[in-house]
């Protein structure tokens, strides 16, 4: 796949999609954590292809908000959403031998928790695609600022990886949140500017990092759970 020619060629969110929905789907998919990027790339989908597919991490550990975010969206674009878990048995040893809030204690425990309820789960279900779909900006933190708009995901086997909104700021989301009507997470106006899980994410104050607010108490360059990281 070349990307580099895609990158030059390809100009808007829009295109971009187009370009997935004409050579990739059906084995190509949106993830999507309810975030506001997600509304928004969820909404252009719809419009560009109505059989377009999407999938959510179901950690056991959302807020509700997010649940209630995906009643929505499910109800306004009546969309192709699978929700993925993690697996029972591996959930139970890692609750029973470390405790049910173990990410507070080591970074180690963190990584663990993130790998049996979001990166397993997330990397069977890709295994069985050719691209996916994310709602990454390189405003969010420092190590999406070198993010392009197709990439490759060597980790995940040489996949195409798309991130349509890669180059828009946070006021342009908002702008096509407003002017499309589009349903969002009530978090979103409590000051949560990345949606994740309840136990592991907290509003930012204005000027922040975007996601800054995800594992506070670990160093400042912990902000991402492994989905997007080179080498995992
Ligand atoms: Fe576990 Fe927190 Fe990672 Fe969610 S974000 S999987 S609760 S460590």
């Amino acid at each position: 796949m070349d990307v580099e020619r895609l990158n030059g060629t390809v100009k808007s969110a829009e295109e971009a999609l187009r370009w997935a929905s004409d050579n990739l789907h059906p084995k190509v998919a949106k993830a999507s954590s309810f975030g506001a990027e997600d509304a928004v790339i969820t909404d252009m989908m719809i419009k560009i292809n109505p059989e377009f597919r999407f999938f959510t991490l179901d950690t056991g550990r959302l807020p509700q908000e997010t649940y209630e975010a995906m009643d929505r969206a499910r109800e306004k674009y009546n969309m192709r959403l699978e929700v993925l878990f993690p697996d029972s048995g591996e959930v139970t040893e890692m609750v029973n031998s470390k405790g049910v809030n173990l990410f507070y204690e080591s970074v180690e425990n963190r990584m663990l928790c993130c790998r049996v309820r979001k990166t397993r789960p997330f990397d069977r279900f890709i295994s069985q695609l050719d691209g996916w779909i994310t709602g990454l900006r390189r405003e969010h933190n420092a190590e999406r600022s070198g993010a392009r708009m197709f990439e490759i995901d060597r980790p995940h086997g040489g996949i195409v990886k798309i991130n349509p909104l890669v180059s828009w700021t946070r006021a342009m989301v908002w702008e096509y949140i407003r002017k499309h009507d589009v349903p969002y997470n009530a978090l979103l106006d409590r000051g949560y500017s990345s949606i994740g899980c309840a136990p592991c994410t907290r509003p930012v104050a204005e000027g922040q990092a975007e996601r800054s607010g995800r594992w506070w108490w670990e160093a400042e360059s912990h902000t991402e759970c492994g989905l997007h990281l080179e080498g995992q």
